[in-house]
Parts: structure tokens; sequence; C-alpha cells
């Protein structure tokens, strides 16, 4: 249910409905829009009894809520969030691209990329510290070493970092190195690292399930709010099909489905999408076409020798390149992608 205030009310009558709903066991989420606040009511069984509400000072009308998620949902907040990673707004009007290797290796390699990634234009610095990797042999990531190496290299870039935690319990430590706490496609349904990213107090990079309908992908989001974590960024990378061409099929069709539904800003990762480095550039346009707000790109300086995702990792001359065509069509759609600044010497 969604309560929806008067323009101009006052703070003490929204506080008053905030109360009004506490009273009753529930759960309230003052959204504050443009034009006027709103407030989700979550927690409720059944339906709530909507008059009691309406009476209350301040407010204009109560709504019932149609679809199973509430607070993602554009119903409860009509307007774009912008979610802001570090000092860079994902959701706005600049198409956002992360980039960097699947795997922080050593910090010489994640130095290397980084400097390149942010030479070409990328916004963010991605790189897993933590891998969930298929085979329990394959490299599992540096761990703590790791996330310091990304801390290392955000100080010498300025880039802010997206990084996954494995469980809930690893957000502990990501939380306090990261600027964007990353939960991976095989976790998308892990409830308890869903709730313990909701109470967390950095943004959340949501990455879709290998088999996550669009409704399942929202729930689990929706977990993510309804623990207070407004600031959620979901991220499209790929199903499993019948297709064989590719690692996974990049679902481009699910960024225009997840805009009509919700207000939250969703990137495309062409890498994890198509598992090839050739079809990266080719996906990563039509991305941008379909009105994504940004991209998670894999970028390596040896893709040939990487720990991890090297047969999907371009290098950072290859970034530049698609960057460079990436800054030609943002326009056309009404996104801006600037120009990285020239460092002196
Ligand atoms: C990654 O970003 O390196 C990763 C493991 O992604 P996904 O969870 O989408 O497979
Ligand atoms: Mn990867």
């Amino acid at each position: 249910m969604l309560v929806v205030m008067r323009q101009g009310a006052s703070e003490i009558e929204i506080r008053g409905v905030v109360r009004a709903i506490e009273a009753r066991g529930f759960k309230a989420h003052p959204i504050p829009g443009v034009q006027r606040t709103a407030i989700g009511v979550t927690g409720n069984r059944g339906a709530v009894e909507q008059p009691v509400f309406e009476s209350l000072p301040g407010v204009l009308e109560v709504i019932p809520v149609t679809h199973a998620y509430k607070l993602v949902s554009r119903e409860v907040k009509p307007e774009d969030t912008v979610v802001r990673v570090g000092n860079v707004p994902v959701g706005g009007r600049e198409f956002v691209i992360a980039a960097g290797p699947c795997a922080v290796e050593s910090l010489e390699q994640t130095l290397t990329v980084a400097r390149g990634v942010k030479a070409a234009g990328a916004r963010l610095l991605r790189g897993g510290a933590y891998k969930p990797r298929t085979s329990p042999y394959a490299f599992q990531g540096l761990g703590e070493e790791g996330l310091r190496i990304l801390a290392t290299a955000r100080e010498e870039t300025g880039l802010p970092v997206v990084t996954e935690a494995l469980d809930a319990e690893g957000v502990d430590l990501v939380e306090r190195y990261a600027d964007a706490i990353q939960v991976g496609a095989r976790n998308m349904q892990n409830f308890s690292l869903l709730r313990r990213c909701g109470k967390a107090k950095k943004p959340v990079l949501l990455k879709r399930g290998l088999a996550a309908t669009l409704e399942e992908f929202l729930m689990s989001a929706e977990y993510i709010l309804a623990e207070g974590n407004y600031q959620v960024i979901l991220c499209e990378r790929g199903v499993r099909t019948f297709s064989d061409f590719s690692r996974n099929t990049l679902d481009l069709a699910v960024v225009p489905a997840v805009k009509a539904v919700s207000h939250l800003p969703i990137l495309v990762d062409p890498s994890h999408g198509t598992g090839r480095r050739d079809k990266v550039a080719p996906m990563s346009r039509g991305a941008a076409a379909v009105g994504a707000d940004g991209l998670i790109v894999e970028v390596h300086h040896e893709p040939d020798t990487a720990l991890s995702d090297g047969p999907q990792s371009i290098t950072p001359a290859a970034f530049a390149a698609l960057m460079d065509e990436l800054r030609q069509i943002a326009p056309v759609l009404g996104r801006t992608l600037p120009r990285p600044a020239v460092s002196p010497g």
C-alpha cells in the first residue's frame, strides 16, 4: 500500500502518518518525490484499513500497489532513482561505465588496468576480491588483500570501487573498503545476503540470476529496499538458454521491461552476458540503445593469462575504442558520456 501525501505536506504530518503505520506493526518507507512525498507500507499481510490513513492530516490518497514488488515499483516512486556510487551518479543523464578486471590478481595488475580504464573514461572500477567460481579448485580471489589493492587503486585513480560480497558475513569487510557492494548472479536469491545488504550504508549492485524472471529479479531488489537501503542498481548479465554460441544470452529486452515498472537504474554486463571478447563491443552498443544506464565491463591488460574470465575480457586499448564509439552514440540517445580528463604529466 502507498500513502500519498498532499503537495506541501509538513514534516509533522509526514511523521504522524509514519507513526500511525508503525503503531499497527507495519514498516513505513517515506519516499520524497519531486511533487510530493509518498510513504510505502510493507509488513502488512492483508489489506490495510484504507480509510484510517486517508483521514490523517496531510494525506491526499491511499492506493493499493498492484505488483508483488512494492518499493522498487514505479507506482510507489514514479521518478527515476539516481544512485550515488562514491561521487558518481548512476541512473541520471550520464551513461556510466564501470570497468576493470574480473578478479583482483595483484597490485600491479589492478593498477595497470585501473589506469587504463580511467584514461579511457571509465567512472567506476570493478574487480572481485572474492570470486564465486564453478570449480572449488579455481582461483577464489585474494580476499582482504584484494580489497586493500582495490582501495589503493581508488586512491590513485579516484575511481570508486564496485566489488562482490559472497555471503552475509562477508559484507562487513566489503562494506568497509568498497563504494558499492556487488551481489553476484549466483547469489541473487541468497536472502540472508540480500537482507544484510539492506542494512548496509553503501549502494548495492544486484546482478540478475542465471535463470531469474523479471519478477524474481525485482523481488530480490525489494528485499534490499525493504530493509531500508534504497540505493540499489540492477544489472543484466545474461541468462541461460539453449543458445550455444555464447556463454549466456544477454537479455537486453529486460532493460525497457525494468524501466517500465521500476524506478531503479540498470546496468548491462556485456562480458558475462556473452562470455566472448568479440561480442562485448556490439552488445555494449546495443545496451546503450535500449536505454541502459551504463555498463560493467571486464578489462585485462593480458587477458590470455587472466586468472578468471580471460576469454571475455577486453584489453585497455579495445576498451578505449569502445568508449570512443559510445561517446558518439550517447548524445543521440539523450545521454552524456564525458571525455576523460587529461591528467597532467
Ligand atoms: C563478476 O562480475 O565477475 C561475476 C562473477 O559476475 P556474475 O555474478 O554475473 O557471474
Ligand atoms: Mn567475471
